[in-house]
């Protein structure tokens, strides 16, 4: 017989507005052996808030392979444990998915406490087109990579959500700039909080608007309804432009014809230059 196991609980906290917690988040931090943090110190003032005493460990970008194993052990000794961040759901931008997928291995049960997430509540309260959308997370700084996502929020359909940091939001919007046209914006900043605000524009109107903008921010951007695509196809690589289309699951045909057309050039002239490039 399988001895009994812990559960592991993906505990969502606030994102600003202490209330923001749920009855059920509260009782399943008073039941568990141990609570997992990013910043234990951050999350002692939320249990104190709440009136809880439980050992915490600390669960950070940094030393997240070598506390899996920790917690690993403690849910097979069959301890639960409720994984938390500084804000908001676990695994978003946050640390979680490492322990959380050695855990689906050892087939340790995951159960998912809901609660504040910034994307969702910045996306509801945006008027952007809520249907679909995909969630970028944050515009990397490596410079391809970074181009590579810009294209993504340029020809994407669907609704675009990111997180930014404040004193990384001008040069965020400048790239913006570069590839959005008239597309609606809508800045989400300090969800839940005193100064929450929504910043409403086509994204030059945004610039104007944001001179100096501290706290927390999300980004909704409206999807590319017309089509049009600005991107100077002729600054990228050929290697670059080939992987664009990649990532989008085309076949190597498709890559070729639609770079062809991209860069005025036969499919032809794209196949002699790749081979070339060899
Ligand atoms: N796990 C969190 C969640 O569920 O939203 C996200 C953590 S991520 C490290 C931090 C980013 O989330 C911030 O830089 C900001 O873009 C966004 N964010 C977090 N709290 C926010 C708030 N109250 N208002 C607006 N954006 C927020």
């Amino acid at each position: 017989m399988r001895e009994e196991r812990g559960k592991l609980y993906i505990v969502a906290t606030p994102i600003g507005n202490l209330e923001d917690i749920t009855l059920r988040a509260i009782r399943i931090l008073k039941s568990v052996d141990l609570i997992a943090a990013e910043d234990t110190r951050h999350t002692l003032k939320l249990l104190n808030h709440l009136g809880i005493s439980k050992p915490l460990i600390s669960n950070h970008r940094h030393n997240e392979d070598i506390k899996t194993n920790i917690l690993i052990q403690k849910l097979l000794e069959g301890k639960d444990i409720a994984l938390v961040s500084d804000a908001g759901t676990p695994g978003i931008c946050d640390p979680g998915e490492v322990v959380i997928k050695q855990c689906i291995k050892k087939e340790i049960d995951v159960i998912p406490i809901p609660g504040a997430c910034a994307m969702i509540n910045g996306l509801i309260a945006s008027g952007v087109d809520t249907r679909e959308f995909a969630f970028l997370g944050f515009l990397p700084l490596n410079k391809k990579l970074r181009k590579e996502k810009l294209y993504k929020v340029e020809t994407s359909q669907e609704t675009i959500i990111l997180y930014e940091a404040p004193h990384k939001l001008k040069s965020t919007l400048k790239d913006l700039e570069e590839v959005l046209e008239d597309r609606q914006v809508v800045l989400a900043r300090e969800l839940t909080k005193i100064h929450e605000e929504f910043i409403r524009g086509d994204v030059s109107e945004i610039i104007e608007k944001v001179e100096d903008l501290k706290g927390e921010i999300v980004l909704i951007i409206e999807g590319n309804k017309k089509g049009n695509i600005k991107t100077n196809f002729k600054s990228l690589s050929l290697e670059e432009h080939y992987q664009l289309y990649e990532e989008q699951g085309l076949e190597k045909k498709e890559i070729i014809k639609k770079i062809a057309k991209d860069r005025g050039l036969s499919k032809n002239e794209v196949y002699q230059k790749f081979i070339s490039n060899e």
